[in-house]
């Protein structure tokens, strides 16, 4: 049953939430339209240690704003959080399960949007588009140096095959790829039912593909999983013996690929691109040594950053979050 909270205007307003990361109109009138009181507004990370949640009953956030213990424990009467997206290393969920915080998420609604960018990474690394771009603004014409490599006939290596990566798997397949997948926390048959060969090691994968693709959850395990030892496997040459290079990219979460091992890979030609949508340190430091060199061009992570995603997901967020809300089980609940 809907919890009844207060009059606004004529209005039945069912819940106060909080949206401080911003969220798609069309989802935030949805709110509203279901009889909740919305503000939208960025709220500063004393302020929300200061206890500036208190009297909401729920907050949805992004990326940007961190939901620490000290936050958590500052916002009285809070009830749900939602983060609008799939990632919650934002939010110290502990502390919410400690608090009796319910925490969901959408993390379906930018998947298509992320499995695209990683192909435009993947595309532009092999027929360097972004290196050739800032030739051509620079005056330079220069055709020869240009010359790339196909991805058709390669072996593309899968980090994780979950919701991403299969929509990763299904494109490069139709471009002429060989995909081969890492991901031990699912069953060999998923990867075969889309044609993929699923490796019980990860260091196979490396040895097997000159370009690899990172779709896993950064944890421990996968912290630093791309490093100097592994990219030292690659094999430099496809499997129709065109020498290509290796190729990594990473549209996952930054920390997965250990960016000071792959910049002294690029430097020593172990590595020909790297390709990031994320980064070890976000927003970036702009001495990141990376821009400086031509083998890397990334994006500032926007793998979520299209039109469709931010309605698809503050779509989604709205409805779990109000769902959570008025005691409905929520499939995207989290902690
Ligand atoms: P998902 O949960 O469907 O897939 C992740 C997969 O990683 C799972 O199948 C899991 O079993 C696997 N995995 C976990 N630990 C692993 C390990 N040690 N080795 C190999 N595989 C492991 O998630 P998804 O929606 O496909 O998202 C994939 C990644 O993309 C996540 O890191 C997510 O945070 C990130 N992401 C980035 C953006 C962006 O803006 N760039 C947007 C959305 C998602």
């Amino acid at each position: 049953m809907a919890r009844f909270i207060g009059i606004i205007g004529s209005q039945r307003v069912m819940a106060r939430i909080a949206i401080v990361d911003g969220m798609a109109t069309q989802a935030v009138k949805h709110l509203q339209s279901l009889g909740n009181e919305v503000v939208e507004k960025s709220i500063g990370k004393e302020l929300l240690s200061y206890g500036a949640l208190e009297g909401f009953d729920a907050i949805i956030v992004r990326s940007a704003t961190k939901l620490t213990r000290e936050v958590i424990n500052a916002s009285k009467g809070l009830k749900v959080i939602g983060r609008a997206g799939v990632g919650v290393d934002n939010i110290d969920l502990d502390a919410a399960i400690e608090a009796g915080i319910i925490v969901v998420n959408a993390p379906r609604a930018s998947t298509k949007s992320v499995v695209e960018l990683t192909m435009a990474h993947l595309l532009a690394s092999a027929r360097k588009i972004v290196i050739a771009n800032q030739g051509l603004r620079a005056g330079l014409w220069e055709k020869k140096l240009m010359a790339g490599s196909e991805i058709s006939g390669k072996a593309l290596g899968l980090v994780g095959f979950g919701r991403i990566a299969q929509g990763v798997a299904m494109m490069a397949k139709a471009f002429g790829m060989e995909i081969h997948a890492y991901d031990p926390y699912l069953p060999k048959q998923i990867a075969e039912q889309l044609g993929a060969q699923m490796h019980d090691n990860v260091d196979d994968l490396f040895r097997r593909c000159t370009h690899i693709s990172i779709h896993c959850n950064l944890t421990e395990e996968t912290h630093h999983l791309v490093n100097a030892r592994r990219l030292a496997l690659m094999p430099q040459s496809g499997k129709d013996d065109v020498a290509c290079g290796n190729h990594i990219v990473n549209c996952a979460r930054g920390g997965i690929v250990d960016e000071e091992a792959a910049l002294a890979a690029l430097k020593s030609g172990i590595l020909t691109t790297l390709a990031l949508d994320v980064f070890e340190v976000e927003p970036i430091d702009p001495q990141n040594p990376l821009f400086q060199h031509p083998g890397f061009h990334g994006t500032p992570h926007i793998g979520a950053a299209t039109m469709e995603a931010q309605v698809r997901v503050g779509m989604d967020i709205a409805d779990a979050v109000n769902a959570a809300l008025i005691g409905e089980d929520v499939a995207t609940r989290v902690a």
